[in-house]
């Protein structure tokens, strides 16, 4: 790669143990393909993605042998799930379910009589993708969409590049969503095209096959390598994206815009909830937010319906050097909330869902890099690399060619398609304190630490600080391990330096994009109060005095634990205890 080339794209490896495959049966081997695949970033992206192996089991009442699909559930992760994320139909119900169909306007009526097809009483509901793995004849099929993928399937010659990088063993079918119509068509395709290893499916993704779980794993990695090589020997000839404009800002710099930028956005995002932002510089934000084509491609929209669903069609770009102007954020954030509610009114049908929040999900900043925001931390994650995929596949479909969104409507109909809705009800609701953070010091242990973990259990952030940096690394890695790494950032931090503080609220701003309120700062000064008593008796008393004052404040659990931020819970509590003869 030269200094003037794109960066290149990632190729996945091929993992597949025969000595640990060896001592699988059928269904285990589906599930070690399916994590093996979901595990893998070139492959599949969190939540994307669907695998199937058809296979004879016996039927539980008359204990006869019958066909059985496997089929990857709806919800869940491909990377992380277990056997119970598939649901498990028979397939002679599937197939006969044709004879129900309808046509176009009455196919998601279809999705209705899956669960009649339910084998072993199986309580885990079949996905909208269930139609293609049941209609194809194949005894495994993958169904995913990677970057290097979408990048041809999203662009104007993708056709001919497919033609060009696998010959006529890999067809192309235009768009169309998922469902029963395109497994009943893409069944017709492949029937008349028996050489086929797999299928493009137009502006979204890959479905593709084998007569093993082996077999069809090696043709999924294998056919997302050749697209990367081929899109990587294209891309190294040329700058990404018309080249450079806007060189990358310091990485300090970069961390402070975030930082003022975050809470700003955040309090002008109003909404049903509140939200937690996650910012992101990496490389690929970096060469797209400071290019030529910036402005443009970012217009345009994302293409994969997998992306959009998180990171709304479109992003927020920002001026960097206004990132502290309240005024002239407000005017953006307003317009782009005005923006949406015009998509949706021009879009939307008597039938639709209402519209749902309009605020922006993903904010990109030039020299800076992007902030993404959810009302959790590990959503806002998840959109944020679901817009990294989404620059990918602009940064490759404009090296093959040019790069296309979907046509607007189709894009509403598949944000606002019924069945999605139906996915988004299910989900879980949110906890209580969904996009809070508290900031707790002394958390490295003891009650401190304690108090994380019921601030974590009930859906909070938590940034730990204490002075004991050993103590402070295994705490945060046992939070890490047991609610993920994203919810809870250790700080190193001594409460009695003032300055050692201000880095702690700089890092919660950075991560977490949340500010302190003047009102938790008068709290921190009477928490700092407790900290300078001279005794451990005025101690205890200056506590009490901050839960009096913090009373009126109970209902609002983030405020008061933020506003605790700067006690040092495990002392003040062991001494309350020790009072008590506890
Ligand atoms: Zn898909």
């Amino acid at each position: 790669m030269t200094a003037n080339s794109a960066l290149p794209f990632s190729s996945p490896e091929n993992l597949w143990s025969d000595a640990h495959a060896a001592a699988l049966d059928p269904a285990a081997l589906l599930l070690y393909r399916s994590n093996l695949l979901g595990s893998d970033l070139t492959v599949t992206n969190f939540g994307g993605g669907n695998t199937s192996a058809k296979m004879r089991e016996g039927d539980p009442l008359t204990g006869e042998p019958v066909d059985v699909l496997y089929v990857k559930g709806s919800g869940g992760d491909l990377g992380s799930m277990k056997l119970d994320g598939f649901s498990t139909l028979y397939l002679d119900k599937l197939l006969q379910l044709q004879r129900l169909y309808h046509g176009v306007e009455h196919e998601d009526e279809m999705v209705g009589w899956l669960p009649h097809c339910t084998f072993n009483l199986n309580p885990r509901a079949a996905s909208i993708d269930t139609p293609l793995h049941m209609l194809l004849p194949f005894a495994h099929i993958d169904h995913v969409h990677p970057d290097a993928i979408i990048a041809l399937a999203a662009s104007s010659n993708g056709e001919s590049a497919t033609n060009a990088i696998y010959g006529d063993s890999v067809g192309w079918f235009g768009w169309r969503r998922p469902g029963f119509e395109l497994g009943m068509r893409l069944k017709e395709y492949v029937e008349s095209r028996p050489k086929l290893r797999g299928v493009m499916l137009a502006g979204h993704g890959i479905i593709c096959w084998g007569d093993t779980s082996k077999q069809c794993y090696d043709n999924t990695i294998d056919l997302i390598a050749r697209s990367a090589a081929y899109l990587n020997q294209r891309l190294a000839k040329a700058p990404a994206f018309g080249g450079k404009v806007v060189d990358p800002k310091a990485p300090q710099e970069r961390g402070r815009i975030a930082a003022s930028l975050m809470p700003r956005l955040r309090g002008m995002m109003v909404g049903d909830a509140p939200k937690i932002g996650y910012f992101t510089d990496d490389a690929e934000t970096l060469e797209f937010v400071g290019s030529r084509d910036f402005a443009a491609l970012a217009a345009m929209g994302t293409s994969c319906p997998d992306h959009f669903l998180r990171t709304k069609i479109a992003p927020l770009a920002l001026d960097p050097a206004r990132s502290d102007d309240d005024e002239y954020l407000r005017a953006a954030v307003d317009e782009y909330r005005q923006h949406y509610a015009r998509y949706y009114a021009r879009c939307a049908g008597p039938d639709d869902p209402a519209m749902r929040d309009a605020n922006p999900v993903v904010v990109l900043l030039p020299g800076v890099g992007r902030c993404a925001f959810a009302a959790d931390r590990t959503t806002a994650r998840l959109a944020g690399e679901f817009y990294g995929n989404a620059i990918n596949v602009m940064r490759e479909s404009s090296g093959v060619s040019t790069y296309r969104g979907l046509p607007e409507q189709e894009a509403f109909d598949i944000e606002y398609w019924l069945l999605e809705e139906a996915k988004l009800q299910r989900m879980p609701k949110p906890k209580t304190l969904a996009g809070k953070v508290a900031a707790i010091t002394g958390a490295a242990g003891g009650i401190g630490l304690a108090t994380a973990r019921r601030l974590l259990d009930e859906g909070a952030c938590v940034v730990l600080c204490d002075i004991d940096r050993e103590a402070l690394k295994t705490a945060e890695q046992e939070l890490h391990a047991r609610y993920g790494t994203d919810v809870a950032a250790g700080v190193w931090a001594d409460v009695a330096d003032e300055n050692a503080l201000r880095n702690a609220a700089q890092k919660a701003k950075e991560e977490f994009g949340i500010a302190f309120s003047s009102r938790r700062r008068r709290a921190k000064r009477r928490a700092m109060g407790i900290l300078n008593a001279k005794s451990k008796e005025q101690r205890v008393a200056l506590y009490r005095d901050l839960l009096k004052v913090t009373k009126d404040t109970m209902a609002q659990a983030s405020q008061v634990v933020e506003q605790l931020r700067t006690v040092k819970l495990g002392e003040v509590s062991q001494a309350l205890l020790a009072e008590h003869g506890a």
